[in-house]
């Protein structure tokens, strides 16, 4: 029993100012078990080396003394994460909405607009890059 404590105070020691495991580590992790899952069936080269190439990715970051640059990573990860979970939810709005709503980009910067249905052609100010536009609805 010695024996594990002192292996844990060594990795207690060890794991000291190191980054450690995140939400991105997480999903690292699962990922690459997927795609491994995934291979046993497909088994393509190419999955496994994207499997191995994210655990290495993950180890890396768990053992990276840079803690600032490992958060800022987890950071972006999760606003990726959340903006991808709330598509589905953004797409199914614009169905229940369709009758009432032309939904369209902006010409400039590709911002989704939402206008109400009819009144034919009218012109548009983005309010995000402020471009000016026509569009018949
Ligand atoms: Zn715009």
């Amino acid at each position: 029993m010695y024996f594990w404590y002192r292996v844990q105070m060594w990795f207690r020691q060890f794991m000291q100012g190191r980054y450690g495991a995140d939400a991105l580590t997480r999903a690292q992790l699962w990922t690459g078990l997927a795609l491994y899952v995934v291979n046993l069936f497909l088994r393509s080269n190419i999955l496994v080396f994207l499997a191995l190439a994210l655990y290495l990715w993950a180890i890396f970051r768990i053992f990276s003394r840079n803690r600032v640059a490992r958060a800022k990573e987890n950071q972006r990860f999760l606003e990726l994460w959340y903006s991808l979970k709330q598509k589905p939810g953004q797409y199914k709005l614009r169905f229940q909405n369709r009758k009432e709503y032309k939904y369209f980009h902006c010409p400039k910067c590709h911002t989704v607009l939402r206008s109400r249905r009819g009144g034919g052609q009218r012109a548009f100010t983005c309010p995000k890059c402020g471009h000016t536009f026509e569009k018949k609805l």
